[in-house]
């Protein structure tokens, strides 16, 4: 299977691809993780990506394309993957299908997730991450049970940067202006499955049930 999870920062994409990677064996490919590493690691791509991704900014189309195009044509692909936070212009999703047609694939479904302003800044503002497995916490909705400790490992729990709230804004604002053009692109393609988390919610104190998205994300693949 083939995927794409198109959505705004904080829509989930991320823990439903997670779960969906695991549930059909397929790689998840996130390209924010995969520079978070190469940040991490310090190599020419993460200090070249850092000062973009702190600023909320994209990193330019060249370099994430080839980093993509490099990515597929690992062994692991050969069943299918989901990418998650990919392609996230109009440049990247048209380099995308020229690649695919290149290699003689052809993509399954992009799912396209949705959430009202409001909740996804709720949600980004109070995301923290474990630095060790990448579990993700929430200060309101998913404290961890002890203070800045995962409840997994054990590792320490941190803000990424660009979770800051002036940052949250500029990712929104960037979505909405290079990322959201995308929905169309693969409406008219007719591959586009729509998840709406805001039909999924149970009352406005309390978030999403990851189960009851995922729930949904199968039924749109299977159906
Ligand atoms: P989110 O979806 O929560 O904003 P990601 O982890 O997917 O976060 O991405 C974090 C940052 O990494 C983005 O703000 C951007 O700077 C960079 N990035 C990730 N994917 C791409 C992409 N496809 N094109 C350009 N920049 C990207
Ligand atoms: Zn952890």
């Amino acid at each position: 299977m083939r995927l794409i999870f198109l959505g705004p920062p904080g829509a989930g994409k991320g823990t439903q691809s997670e779960l969906i990677s695991k549930k059909f064996n397929i790689p998840q490919i996130a390209t924010g993780d995969i520079l978070r590493q190469a940040v991490k690691n310090q190599t020419e791509l993460g200090v070249l990506a850092k000062k973009y991704m702190d600023e909320g900014k994209l990193v330019p189309d060249d370099v994430i394309i080839n980093l993509i195009k490099g990515r597929l044509l690992g062994d692991d692909c050969q069943m299918g993957f989901i990418l998650d936070g990919f392609p996230r212009t109009v440049a990247q999703a048209e380099a995308l299908t020229i690649t695919l047609k290149e290699m003689g694939l052809s993509l399954d479904a992009v799912v396209n997730f949705s959430l009202k302003d409001e909740l996804l800044i709720k949600r980004l503002c109070g995301r923290r991450v474990c630095k060790s497995c990448g579990y993700n916490f929430h200060v309101y909705y998913q404290p961890p049970k002890e203070e800045s400790k995962c409840d997994k490992c054990g590792g320490e729990i941190y803000q990424r940067d660009d979770d800051k709230e002036e940052v949250i804004n500029r990712r929104l604002k960037v979505y909405k202006e290079q990322t959201y053009p995308l929905i169309d692109y693969y409406r008219q393609i007719g591959s586009l499955k729509d998840v709406n988390v805001n039909h999924l919610l149970k009352d406005d104190e309390t978030d999403t049930d990851v189960e009851v998205v995922l729930a949904k994300v199968i039924d749109v693949l299977e159906g």
